[in-house]
């Protein structure tokens, strides 16, 4: 096999990153938006020692889960990768990726894999999910001013207002403003230059509250002609906020650090569950507010808190798991690295007058084994939600050595979960359930909630007290 070749291949497994892998001669191959199940030919694009690339030419024979992806773009667009293929089938995909990652590194049997699950937490509308949308903004080959989106992996703007995750107003809001821009000649930003003005635009919907803001990325800090934006744009039911975000470095980096005011607040409020967040443009804050809920809640249920727990929610973000979980417990003290996050999170907490909770800067690493190491952490809880890298094993070791009663461990990368779990059972703590919950359909991220106790003294005494029995006989 070499460059160029057209190939035909079966498609068997699909990558962290949505695309299909088929295996010619036991070699992988990754082509983008293939199924599957679908029997494909492909052009080999490149070859490394271990895998290759190969572009999807042709689907000879589909697999029974491809779908008509809904939006025209989807193949282009390097937003959603697996809108190929059905809503179930993705469902049942991600699903198997965590059974399959607990099982190869973290070493489980499969039948306790089973007997601890529980079922997946699938979207009843996988559409329309997002509340946060990043449109870049640029001009077309003739003239135009255009916003959309990038095409996967480059920086070159396809020209589209519509996109089926995020919500219906976004593409009202793109018509102003683009409309606006051409009115009154306000210059696109320039990658190549670093010239002209208007970069992006940030777009967020409280779902709860209905609130929106609109926020004007600026290689700049003055907007011409901008009350007659505001004119047009408060029109629109649930505005709340329009604000600009002054970003003049020339980088990828979407927002600078600077937010001015055009009209209204700064920011816009949304609840999940009861807990009220203040979200401004530069704040962290989970883009699926339905399915994030149901995340908090099946933590909540794994916490099992009873009002006299001391618990440490760890990788905190704006503390949003922190405050989900101060209601229900003696003390939640949450660590994240972030300052602004945690800024956010305690103004969250006095936003919702909750004076149980306490927030630390820091690595989680470095702040719970010091906190331990002076006699002030203890836990009956610890909830852990880290990035993609998982934890640290430094982390890990301070949570066995604490022996919290239980271990609620959030993650959005099955296969460093699967690695943390390993060493946590080798430190006497056993996976009670799991749970898969999709945050993000039509992508092929997922994220998983596990519980972990450690093994009760009863447990522990009885084989004592077998070992004790058996070295009699
Ligand atoms: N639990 C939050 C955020 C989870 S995302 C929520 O649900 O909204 C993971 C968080 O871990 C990010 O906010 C990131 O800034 C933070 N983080 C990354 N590395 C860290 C470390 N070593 N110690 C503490 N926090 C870290």
């Amino acid at each position: 096999m070499k460059k160029d070749d057209l190939i035909q291949v079966t498609i068997e497994d699909m990558s962290a990153e949505g695309a299909g892998i088929g295996k010619m001669d036991g070699f992988p191959l990754f082509i983008k938006d293939a199924v599957i199940g679908d029997t494909v030919e492909a052009k080999v694009m490149k070859l490394k020692k271990n895998y290759g690339f190969a572009r999807l030419v042709n689907v000879l024979s589909p697999s029974p889960d491809r779908v008509e992806p809904l939006c025209p773009q989807a193949r282009r667009c390097g937003g959603c990768q697996i809108q190929e293929m059905s809503y179930p089938a993705q469902a049942r995909f991600k699903e198997n990726k965590i059974f399959s990652n607990l099982q190869r590194i973290g070493g489980y049997e499969p039948a306790v894999l089973e007997a601890a699950r529980e079922p997946f937490l699938a979207m009843e509308n996988p559409w329309r999910y997002r509340n946060k949308a990043q449109f870049p903004v640029g001009l077309s080959k003739d003239g135009r001013v255009i916003a959309g989106f990038y095409a996967g992996r480059t920086h070159s703007i396809i020209e589209s207002s519509q996109c089926f995750l995020g919500k219906e107003c976004n593409e009202e809001i793109l018509r102003i403003l683009l409309d606006w821009m051409e009115e009154f000649h306000i210059p696109p930003y320039r990658e190549e230059t670093g010239k002209g003005l208007v970069r992006h635009i940030l777009i967020r919907c409280g779902f709860s509250s209905g609130q929106i803001m609109v926020c004007l990325v600026l290689n700049g800090e003055r907007l011409p002609h901008a009350e007659e934006l505001v004119s047009r744009l408060t029109k629109l039911p649930g505005m709340t906020s329009i604000c600009l975000n002054v970003n003049r470095q020339r980088t990828n980096v979407i927002l600078g650090q600077t937010v001015l005011p055009l009209w209204g607040q700064t920011w816009i409020e949304d609840s999940i569950g009861e807990i009220r967040y203040r979200i401004s443009p530069l704040s962290f804050y989970q883009v699926n507010p339905v399915q994030t809920r149901r995340l908090y809640e099946k933590a909540l249920e794994y916490a099992a808190l009873t009002g006299s727990e001391t618990v440490w929610d760890l990788y905190c973000g704006i503390g949003t798991i922190s405050l989900f979980l101060a209601r229900n417990a003696r003390q939640v003290c949450g660590v994240e690295i972030i300052p602004a996050a945690i800024q956010d999170a305690r103004q969250n907490a006095a936003l919702n007058g909750i004076t149980n909770a306490a927030f630390f800067v820091g690595r989680a690493e470095e702040v719970l084994p010091e906190q331990y190491a002076k006699g002030d952490a203890r836990a009956d809880v610890i909830v852990v939600d880290p990035p993609r890298k998982g934890c640290e094993e430094s982390l890990l070791n301070t949570i066995a050595r604490m022996c919290p009663e239980r271990v609620v461990y959030v993650s959005c990368d099955s296969a460093t979960l699967a690695r943390d779990l390993k060493y946590l059972r080798e430190r006497g703590y056993e996976l009670r359930k799991w749970c898969g919950v999709d945050q993000f359909p039509m992508t092929a991220h997922v994220e998983t909630v596990a519980l972990l106790s450690h093994k009760s003294p009863d447990s522990v005494i009885n084989e004592k007290i077998t070992a004790e029995t058996e070295n009699h006989i």
